[in-house]
C-alpha cells in the first residue's frame, strides 16, 4: 500500500514537471528546431533546383550571408528571391538548332520553311518534332514540359528573315520565354512561376 502511494506521488511529479515543458515546447524545442528547419528546406531547395531547372547554375552564397537572420520565414523568403533573381539574369543565347533526321522531313518541308508573316499550315507538325528533338525540355532552363505548354521561339525572327526550318525553332517553357522577352525585369521576376514553386518550401 506505501509503495503505491509513493508510485503515485512521483508520478504526479514527473507529469508535474512534463506540463511546463508540453506548454512551453515551442519556445523549448525552437531553437533545434529552427536549425532543422533551415537545412530540410535548403536540402528541398536545392534539389528542386537540380532536377527541375538542371541548366541553371545557382550560386548558393545566400544561404551563408542570411545566417545571422532569426526569423526563419524571411529568411528563407530572401534564399528564394535570390535563386529567383538568379534563374532570371542567368544568361542564355538562343543558338542555332539541330535538325531531325533529313529523312523525315516531308513533301513541301523546304519550301514552307521560308521566312513568312503567316505560320505554315504544317506548323503543328513542326513544333511536335522540335519538342521531341529537345526531348520535351526547356531549351534554357532544361526543365520539362508538355507539348501543349511548350513555346516556340525563334533563333533569328521571322520578321529579320528567320525561317520555320528545324534549326530555327527553339522550345522553352514560359518562364524561360518570359525571362528573356522581358521589358521590365522587376515585374517579371515576380510574376515567373518558380516563385511560387519555390514558396512551397517556406514555412509559414
Ligand atoms: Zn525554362
Amino acid at each position: 500500500m506505501r509503495l503505491d502511494v509513493d508510485f503515485v506521488l512521483y508520478a504526479s511529479i514527473v507529469i508535474a514537471c512534463l506540463i511546463p515543458l508540453y506548454i512551453y515546447r515551442k519556445k523549448v524545442f525552437s531553437s533545434v528546431l529552427k536549425k532543422n528547419d533551415i537545412s530540410l528546406f535548403i536540402r528541398d531547395i536545392k534539389k528542386h533546383m537540380q532536377v527541375e531547372h538542371p541548366k541553371i547554375k545557382i550560386d548558393y552564397a545566400i544561404i551563408d550571408k542570411t545566417k545571422d537572420e532569426n526569423n526563419i520565414e524571411v529568411r528563407q523568403t530572401i534564399i528564394v528571391e535570390d535563386i529567383v533573381s538568379q534563374f532570371f539574369y542567368y544568361e542564355y543565347e538562343k543558338k542555332t538548332q539541330s535538325d531531325i533526321q533529313r529523312e523525315k522531313h516531308w513533301q513541301g518541308y523546304e519550301e514552307r520553311s521560308i521566312s513568312n508573316d503567316k505560320y505554315p499550315n504544317d506548323w503543328p507538325i513542326r513544333k511536335d518534332f522540335a519538342w521531341k528533338r529537345d526531348n520535351g525540355s526547356c531549351n534554357r532552363c532544361g526543365t520539362k514540359i508538355q507539348l501543349e505548354d511548350a513555346i516556340t521561339v525563334f533563333v533569328k525572327d521571322i520578321k529579320d528573315g528567320g525561317g520555320y526550318n528545324f534549326e530555327n525553332i527553339i522550345i522553352l517553357c514560359s518562364d524561360c520565354n518570359k525571362t528573356i522577352n522581358s521589358q521590365n525585369p522587376k515585374n517579371s521576376i515576380s510574376s515567373l512561376q518558380l516563385n511560387e514553386k519555390l514558396m512551397i518550401y517556406v514555412q509559414g
